[in-house]
């Protein structure tokens, strides 16, 4: 027998993008249905560093891309949502820090005033004169350089992820594409997706198909038959350090090149340690590296830059993943949310963590366009036999002998 499941927007993916979309139109009485394969979060999402960035990052040439005009208001909407203000309820979500900091540890003056005499950054970055304002982490007196607070929370992804799920669970279905689930097209549309579980048929028809599936979405296109928008990837090699020193650590490190030298994040693991997270130029470079060489040079970075942290006691892992985005010439990053209307659906890339309000205006926008408006959702539930995914575990789970 078959069932079918008429909704008015179907997202595919449950990493921040799809998430985000997905809950907002649920705020607005849209009838959606999120299909996930994996866990909630687990994708880029769970891997990212959380940093809610406001541009400040993207202007370290000096000069006001259009990614760093789209991405300052970014900071004040998810601020929004975590005092439970926003389009979306975050208030149940953890901030790991206020302020994402910045430090020239020695001398990179002259990048610097270029840097500073940006308009872009007027009202994003302030510089710290006093030692007693610094983070705790650089009030060593063998500190050496300035340090830069930035306009940047950093968030604790995964319970971000939970506030997102909220309530909303029963609209979540786990999907296999190699095993029972299949897309049927009439043409270039969708016309419904097939899923099969305990023996009975549904056939999942929607006004719109989001793609929000981060590196899965080059598959899921070819699923549909779609040979456009190409995607392109951008891999890195990110180090984890679990230790037990007391400060942890939420700063890019300024180095020669328009990328940080190093970013740093710190997550408590529950356990009385913190795991730093270490991302830029050193996980850019570091894919030429096997994860030995990789380990050996971030502890090195950390040794010079940070000397009186001890770490010999620390463990050390690292993590290849790749970023995931619309194909730009020369691998250059891209500007903004990305999304493509094509037939009966939208392609889509948030391009960054802090990007996906801005992925969902962009959504909502084609779908005002189209008139396609929400037919209401109370009591919208799945049927009873079917699967919801998990929301994912921390990026470091696994990757630490004695760990999990
Ligand atoms: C190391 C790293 C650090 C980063 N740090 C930051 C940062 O600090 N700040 C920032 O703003 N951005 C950051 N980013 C970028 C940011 O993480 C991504 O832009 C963002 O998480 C992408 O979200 P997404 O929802 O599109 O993709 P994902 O998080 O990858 O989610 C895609 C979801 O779709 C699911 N999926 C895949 N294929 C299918 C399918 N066929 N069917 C159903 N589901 C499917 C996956 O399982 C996954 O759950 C970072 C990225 C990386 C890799």
């Amino acid at each position: 027998m078959t069932q079918t499941i008429e909704t008015d927007v179907v997202v595919i993916g449950g990493g921040i993008a799809g998430l985000w979309l997905f809950n907002t139109l649920n705020q607005q009485g849209y009838k959606v249905l999120l299909l996930e394969n994996a866990t909630l979060g687990g994708g880029q999402t769970i891997k990212s560093q959380g940093i809610v960035h406001g541009g400040t990052k993207y202007t370290l040439t000096g000069t006001l891309t259009k990614s760093a005009e789209c991405i300052a208001g970014m900071p004040d909407r998810w601020r929004r949502a975590l005092r439970g203000e926003g389009e979306v309820d975050l208030s149940g979500a953890a901030i790991l820090s206020q302020s994402q900091y910045l430090w020239s540890p020695g001398d990179v003056g002259s990048r610097l005033t270029t840097f500073f005499a940006s308009k872009a950054l007027r009202g994003r970055v302030e510089q710290l004169k006093k030692t007693a304002d610094f983070p705790d982490i650089f009030r060593h007196e063998g500190f050496r350089g300035k340090v830069y607070q930035l306009n940047e929370i950093v968030l604790d992804i995964r319970t971000v992820i939970k506030a997102l799920v909220n309530g909303l669970k029963e609209r979540i279905l786990k999907v296999d594409w190699s095993e029972n689930t299949r897309i049927v097209t009439e043409g270039k549309k969708i016309a419904f997706i097939e899923h099969i579980v305990g023996g009975k048929t549904f056939h999942i028809k929607a006004r719109k198909f989001v793609t929000a599936a981060g590196e899965g979405t080059e598959d899921l296109m070819t699923l549909w038959g779609l040979s456009q928008p190409e995607m392109q990837r951008r891999p890195l090699h990110m180090v984890m350090v679990r230790h037990r020193h007391p400060e942890p650590l939420f700063a890019h490190c300024l180095g020669t090149k328009p990328v940080p030298r190093m970013t740093v994040t710190s997550h408590p693991d529950g356990e009385d340690h913190w795991v730093w997270y270490l991302g830029g130029e050193i996980a850019e470079d570091g894919m030429k590296r096997t994860p030995e060489e990789q380990i050996r040079v971030a502890r090195s970075e950390l040794a010079a830059l940070l000397p009186w942290v001890n770490l010999d006691d620390a463990q050390w892992a690292t993590l290849f993943v790749n970023r995931a985005e619309p194909r730009q010439t020369k691998l250059l990053r891209p500007d903004a949310a990305f999304i493509h209307d094509v037939e009966n659906g939208i392609v889509s890339w948030p391009t960054k963590l802090a990007l996906a309000p801005n992925l969902s205006d962009e959504v909502i926008k084609v779908l005002n366009r189209q008139e396609l408006s929400p037919s209401g959702n109370q009591g919208f539930v799945l049927p009873e036999d079917v699967q919801h995914p998990d929301i994912c575990e921390p990026f470091w789970s696994g990757a630490f002998s004695d760990h999990d």
